[in-house]
């Protein structure tokens, strides 16, 4: 899976491949990150990417000329989507994150200031994607979070330990309590059932804990769970 990056600040999206996980992915090929800085395709002398809003108001936006020539100088898989990180956009699930999977090649449009000029959305026609009804300063973090949330749906990426399938929303629910050594700590101690190692039981705990705890955290999922499994009955 290639993520071509534009960003006008690469080395906040390069840094976050140096750690752990996807560092670990990006070595191994299982996932590569390259980055296009619209900076280096202004026309203007001074490299400008942003201009004052015509109409006027606060904040600066981003110049069509450099973004738009920036995104035509990537090479496009057949089997490519664009994404323009907005908080406009549709909000991104994990149902949304399992999609992307499906294609070999993510293009991601960072925006920043004030946004893009709205001519860079007409001629591009990105699918508009939000990482929550909230606004950040600039699209990298939001980029991040969607190579990092799809990177670990690719096989290969998450060794057999660290293993995606019982992950909260994966069966619709969220996860239920997880613990490690010692056995007890400040007189709290884990439940008797994880230590006799009877699977079955095991996994009825777990089943149990995670409904209880998606019905008082989640009831919106929780509804649409217990719904689906009725029907599937
Ligand atoms: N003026 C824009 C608006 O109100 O819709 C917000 C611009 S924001 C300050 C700058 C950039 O950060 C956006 O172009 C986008 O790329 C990114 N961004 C901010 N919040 C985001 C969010 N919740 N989801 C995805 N991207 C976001």
């Amino acid at each position: 899976m290639i993520f071509d990056v534009m960003t006008l600040f690469p080395e906040m999206v390069e840094n976050y491949f140096q750690y752990s996980i996807l560092k670990r992915a990006v070595d191994s090929r299982i996932i590569e990150i390259n980055t296009v800085n619209p900076r280096d395709y202004t026309e203007n002398k001074h490299k400008k990417v942003d201009d004052i809003p015509y109409g006027g108001g606060a904040g600066m936006v981003l110049m069509v000329q450099p973004y738009v020539d920036a995104f035509e100088s990537i090479e496009k898989l057949e089997n490519s989507v664009t994404v323009m990180l907005s908080p406009q956009g549709e909000p991104l699930n994990d149902k949304l994150v399992n999609d992307f999977t499906k294609y070999e090649q993510i293009v991601l449009m960072c925006g920043h200031y004030e946004g893009f000029d709205e001519r860079i959305r007409e001629i591009i026609k990105p699918k508009e994607i939000s990482i929550g009804d909230f606004v950040l300063t600039g699209g990298e973090l939001p980029a991040l979070c969607l190579i990092d949330a799809v990177s670990r749906k690719i096989e290969g990426t998450l060794g057999h330990i660290e293993s995606a399938d019982e992950d909260s929303f994966s069966n619709g629910l969220i996860e239920y309590p997880h613990y490690t050594r010692p056995r007890e700590y400040r007189g709290l101690k884990v439940p008797e059932v994880l230590l006799n190692g009877n699977h079955k039981e095991i996994n009825e705990y777990r089943l149990q804990k995670s409904l209880e705890r998606t019905q008082s955290r989640r009831p919106d999922l929780y509804l649409k769970y217990i719904t689906e499994r009725d029907t599937a009955k």
